[in-house]
């Protein structure tokens, strides 16, 4: 098709992580012709995961990048059209949404699932990025990782209610957590934060930032930190660095159109489905969802969305 022709579809998704699979899946086999565009990461976070083991399905665990593959596989057996791209621009303020592609390419969709996820932040050290990258031991995800670590020591980075909650997860798991908080206190909870302080093998350092991931070969084996006030360095032994310094939704395109809450997540106009503030666009998997977060929970908001399209599109009468 060229750039010039409008393409009209009845089901757009937008993202390709477990959510958007998931309402491929359902939407192509209730003969909605879905088209996804896979987005900046096709696969989505879980791509950057080694293991995946609490994945109902699989008594063996899978590999984030093979799980993706299998789901692309199911969403292209019922003939969903994935394409390799992106959507830069959306118009929602009609009855027919409007969407272009970074190729000028544009889009006329009788229902829209968002599913572009969250992205996690990192420090952005070039040290974190190699180990992240080598897949040895840096991680945005205790819950997904910290199995690994197991009978280790680990560090983590972060001072809110997901560090407090991912530290306290991990020190089920490991003989030592090491929490940095960069400044001299924390922004969690209180309750949160108490829940770490009263937590025997979890040490705290506040006022401290990290320098460098230190490692051998592939693997991580500390971290050097410094202390902002004092200056004084020192290296933490550990096998496991967890950044848990938040999320960022990706959901900049929709603003204009959608609600967000004050972090970016799309809000649910009707909590207990997946419908957005505008008729005939639904939203799936992270880009609402910062408090569980899981493949899990993606795929099955995923499946409402697309449910709650079909229901749209039957209530117009197609
Ligand atoms: P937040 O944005 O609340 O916290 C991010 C933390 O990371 C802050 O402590 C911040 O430090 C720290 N940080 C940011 N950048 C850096 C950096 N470069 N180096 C070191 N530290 C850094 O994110 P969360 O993911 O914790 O929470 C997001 C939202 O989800 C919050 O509203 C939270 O309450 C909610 N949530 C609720 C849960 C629950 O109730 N069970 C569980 C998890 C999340 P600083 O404080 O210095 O700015």
């Amino acid at each position: 098709m060229s750039n010039t022709e409008i393409e009209k579809v009845k089901c757009l998704i937008i993202g390709s992580g477990p959510a958007g699979y998931t309402a491929a899946i359902y939407a192509a086999r209730a003969d909605m012709k879905p088209i996804m565009y896979q987005g900046m990461q096709p696969g989505g976070q879980l791509t950057t995961t080694n293991e995946v083991e609490n994945f109902p399905g699989y008594p063996e665990g899978i590999t984030g990048p093979a799980m993706m593959l299998e789901l692309e596989a199911q969403a292209k057996r019922f003939e969903t059209d994935i394409r390799f791209g992106f959507i830069t621009k959306v118009d929602f303020s009609g009855e027919i949404h409007k969407c272009w592609t970074e190729s000028g390419h544009e889009i006329h969709a009788e229902t829209v699932i968002i599913s572009t996820g969250a992205s996690a932040k990192y420090l952005g050290l070039p040290s974190e990025q190699k180990y992240l990258e080598l897949g040895g031991g840096v991680s945005a995800c205790a819950v997904c990782d910290g199995f690994f670590y197991r009978g280790h020591e680990t560090v983590i980075v972060g001072a809110g209610d997901s560090a407090c909650e991912e530290a306290h997860y991990l020190s089920k798991l490991c003989t030592k957590v090491t929490m940095l908080v960069r400044k001299e206190d924390f922004r969690a909870s209180k309750i949160m934060a108490d829940r770490v302080k009263n937590t025997p093998n979890i040490s705290i350092l506040y006022n401290t930032d990290t320098v460098e991931v230190l490692g051998e070969g592939d693997l991580v084996t500390g971290a050097k930190v410094k202390n902002s006030v004092t200056g004084v360095e020192q290296i933490i032994p550990c096998t496991g660095f967890f950044v848990a310094i938040g999320h960022k939704p990706n959901t900049d395109i929709f603003a204009d159109y959608i609600n967000l809450d004050e972090t970016g997540y799309i809000k649910y106009e009707q909590p207990g489905t997946s419908k957005t503030n505008v008729a005939g666009v639904f939203v799936a998997g992270d880009a609402a969802d910062k408090t569980y977060r899981q493949a899990i929970t993606a795929a099955g908001t995923g499946c409402m969305a697309a449910l709650d399209a079909e229901r749209y599109l039957a209530a117009k009468g197609h």
